[in-house]
């Protein structure tokens, strides 16, 4: 079938949820990807950074092939002999002393949402039914009803109502904001580190810091989504890594897959994953051998092909380009690492659509800013050609 009779099949057969350029992509390898025509795109969105250790990775490849042909799912009602390995690559590459696998980053953020409900009655005895959870504005931690609850983004709540109670939004970037909202029954506050769908938005330096030291005299709990930021893409193995600090829960997701499958998990101590007993939360695919087999292969090649590192060197490197890049629709070029969101006067998408026509892929956000999150395996000569392709466009 050809490109337009496929786009046709979508548009009458599947709910218009999403709004797509219209390039219908048959086979991808590393940062390119080839239409049903065989034209290819060199992909600057990289699955929203599920892609950093670029697609269809070999080793991850092999990984997943092999247990497929082993064992697939198991449930939880059994145990595997894939997801011990996975907990124990994750203690050692992170630190954290235990992980809660789920599969969407959508559900690990539920998950994390819950460990700190659940902290706050058995650990820091806040009455039942009055836990309070602290979040941002312009979040984006996912889309079922109590996270669009939260969000300050009124398309994704329009509609949606009655949303969960319990949650508090303050302003991102802004300490002092959250020392005022905490209240005896606060038991956590939810922060992107980097606010990646809001637009690429890097707060002050500093704030984590402050935010963490907030967090640990007022006894809540620091829950970090680092489901975009995580993994390599800000040029450390976790954003929250440049400010030094340890928040107490980390939410992951997205490259922990390396785009093949959906696999999330929330890392935290013992102390605060340890308040989960038998049947107080669950998921049929979640931890189960093939994701764990997946993750294993694609937290492996984040190390070895050190993806955080490439990542801090071409994005200095891009960064400092497209900050020196003059052009009347530019408003600001931010970001850290290869990640990075450019602010414009005008709208985004006929941008991205002249950039598609010249073979590069990336996708606005928010209207107004193009976002450039390559896979972190991009080469640099790939990476060159990409930044003269936008340069051109904005000029
Ligand atoms: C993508 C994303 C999510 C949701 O993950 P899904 O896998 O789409 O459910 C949550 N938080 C952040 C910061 C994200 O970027």
């Amino acid at each position: 079938m050809n490109a337009q009779e496929l786009i046709g099949l979508e548009e009458r057969y599947g709910a218009h949820n999403y709004h797509p350029l219209d390039v219908v992509i048959e086979r991808a390898e590393g940062a390119w990807v080839y239409d049903v025509e065989g034209k290819r795109y060199l992909d600057l969105l990289a699955g929203y950074s599920a892609l950093n250790q670029g697609h269809c990775h070999p080793a991850i490849y092999k990984a997943m092939c092999e247990q497929a042909k082993k064992v697939t799912l198991t449930s939880r009602a059994f145990r595997n002999d894939q997801l011990p390995l996975l907990y124990q690559e994750l203690h050692e590459m992170t630190g954290y002393e235990m992980a809660l696998p789920m599969n969407s980053g959508t559900e690990a953020v539920e998950t994390a949402l819950k460990t700190a409900r659940k902290w706050g009655a058995c650990v820091k005895k806040i009455p039942a039914g009055q836990a309070e959870i602290i979040v941002c504005s312009n979040n984006f931690h996912g889309r079922t009803i109590s996270i669009v609850g939260f969000s300050s983004e009124e398309q994704y709540r329009s509609g949606f109502g009655p949303f969960s109670e319990g949650f508090k939004r303050i302003p991102f970037g802004d300490a002092q904001a959250l020392r005022e909202a905490i209240t005896p029954n606060t038991c956590a506050f939810l922060v992107e580190p980097i606010q990646g769908e809001a637009g690429i938005l890097v707060p002050p330096d500093g704030y984590l810091r402050e935010v963490a030291e907030i967090c640990k005299a007022n006894d809540v709990l620091l829950m970090v989504d680092e489901i975009q930021s995580g993994l390599g893409r800000t040029g450390k193995l976790f954003a929250y890594m440049h400010e030094g600090i340890s928040p107490d829960v980390v939410i992951i997701g997205k490259a922990l897959s390396g785009g093949f499958y959906p696999v999330s998990a929330v890392l935290a101590s013992r102390a605060v994953l340890g308040v989960f007993q038998p049947g107080d939360h669950g998921s049929t695919f979640g931890g189960n051998p093939l994701a764990s087999a997946v993750a294993r292969a694609a937290l492996k090649v984040v190390v070895e092909e050190k993806l955080s590192e490439r990542s801090a060197e071409l994005g200095a490197y891009a960064l400092e380009r497209l900050k020196g890049l003059k052009s009347e629709k530019i408003v600001e070029v931010r970001g850290k690492g290869l990640w990075i969101g450019v602010e414009l006067k005008v709208p985004a998408r006929p941008l991205c659509e002249a950039l598609q026509e010249r073979g590069v892929l990336c996708k606005e956000t928010h209207s107004t800013v193009i976002r450039l999150a390559p896979p972190l395996v991009i080469s640099q000569e790939d990476l060159d050609w990409g930044l003269e392709q936008v340069e051109d466009v904005l000029r």
